[in-house]
């Protein structure tokens, strides 16, 4: 690269992706070691401050290279200690990132697109339409920007989820090198079992993360049969439910007996909430390890759906606990700040005009 090239963003390489950028100017690979040191355990993205650099090399670096991180457009905090960030990741786009501590730990749930391109018939992402991949600088640079936040009070970020805006497994090349750095001793450090990638069911996805990492994996299933899930998940017309077990089984294999995946269900009142779904639920599943999680919908307006009541969510749950299923219950966190499950919606130059129908649609139940 010459140097009036644009600049480098050393958030968007991993380590392997960083030696090969020192290789490249003919810097030893060890350079990575002692940058990365800097920018992901001191905090310190200058490279004027990075003190074991000599003068030529940080002058140098200067010239062709950057830490670049989203710039924080709004940061809200929930009665709950729920923290939602606006994130602006450039043409006037923005991502939400939330962090939920809870009981000695810090879940991050990240953002991986802007704004989804699947339109999961009961999650307000997809109203927004879509615009484009985060690069992996972005992807990173949410942890990175949380983990300052909570340094300053002695803490750090010790879990990540991919369960923000998008659908991580159709950004593929990004997300694997910005989970490669949270699972990087000299970046984040977190382990596989604490890095989780939710997918809406892209199968191929599955396949090709199986063959490049075994970290967690939740799939988001919401509904026991094809029927059902072709409409909450349009996805499934491509990928049915069978194929996406298999994808399944094949990922657990790779994860060795004592580790499960984990099956998202959200729970919608007189759609997918009854007994009888919960029979079918526990039917399909017997032969995949998984844990299920219930999620309770999180309303957004003129969504359609509701919440079903209390009674309900703790039928469903009961049935599965008494069918032998680990099954938690997701509580809602930060739903005064708009920062649950389906509820991150930030700002996106919608290319796929689904936004413009949404807000039509809001318009004319308003008008009604
Ligand atoms: N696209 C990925 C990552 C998003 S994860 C995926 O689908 O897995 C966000 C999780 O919250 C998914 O399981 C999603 O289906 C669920 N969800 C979306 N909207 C919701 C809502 N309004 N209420 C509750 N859960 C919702």
């Amino acid at each position: 690269m010459s140097a009036d090239a644009a600049p480098m963003n050393l958030f968007s390489l991993d380590r392997a992706g960083l030696e090969a950028f020192f290789l490249a100017h003919g810097e030893k690979a060890f350079r990575a070691r002692q940058v990365m040191k800097w920018a992901y355990h001191a905090g310190v993205l200058d490279f004027d401050e990075m003190t074991d650099l000599s003068k030529r090399q940080r002058d140098r670096l200067r010239e062709i290279a950057v830490f670049g991180l989203p710039e924080v457009a709004s940061r809200h905090e929930s009665r709950d200690g729920t923290v939602k960030w606006a994130m602006r990741v450039g043409n006037g786009n923005c991502v939400e990132t939330v962090l939920i501590p809870e009981r000695g730990r810090n879940t991050l749930c990240v953002s991986s697109q802007v704004g989804c391109m699947l339109d999961c018939s009961f999650c307000s992402t997809g109203k927004q339409g879509f615009n484009g991949n985060l690069d992996a600088a972005d992807i990173i640079g949410q942890v990175w920007l949380a983990n300052r936040e909570l340094a300053e009070r002695g803490e750090a970020v010790t879990n990540v989820v991919l369960m923000g805006m998008g659908e991580p497994l159709l950004n593929f090349d990004n997300v694997l090198v910005a989970t490669n750095l949270m699972m990087e001793d000299l970046a984040f450090g977190l382990s596989k079992r604490r890095v989780t990638v939710s997918t809406a069911g892209v199968v191929p996805g599955i396949y090709r993360l199986a063959e490049t990492t075994d970290l967690a994996l939740a799939i988001s299933l919401h509904a026991p049969n094809d029927a059902l899930r072709d409409q909450l998940v349009p996805i499934n017309r491509k990928y049915p439910i069978a194929q996406l077990l298999d994808a399944c089984r094949h990922y657990l294999a790779g994860l060795g007996p004592h580790r499960s995946l984990t099956m998202e269900y959200t729970l919608l009142k007189g759609v997918n909430d009854s007994q009888e779904h919960a029979r079918e639920l526990a039917e399909l599943l017997r032969d995949v390890r998984c844990k299920i999680n219930l999620i309770p919908f999180n309303p957004f307006p003129a969504s359609g759906y509701e919440r079903p009541d209390a009674d309900a969510v703790r039928d469903f749950q009961t049935y599965l606990l008494n069918a032998g299923y680990a099954t938690m219950l997701r509580t809602t966190r930060g739903d005064d700040i708009n920062a649950a499950c389906g509820q991150l919606v930030g700002q996106v130059q919608d290319r796929t005009r689904r936004q413009a129908r949404y807000i039509a649609r809001l318009q004319s139940q308003e008008v009604a």
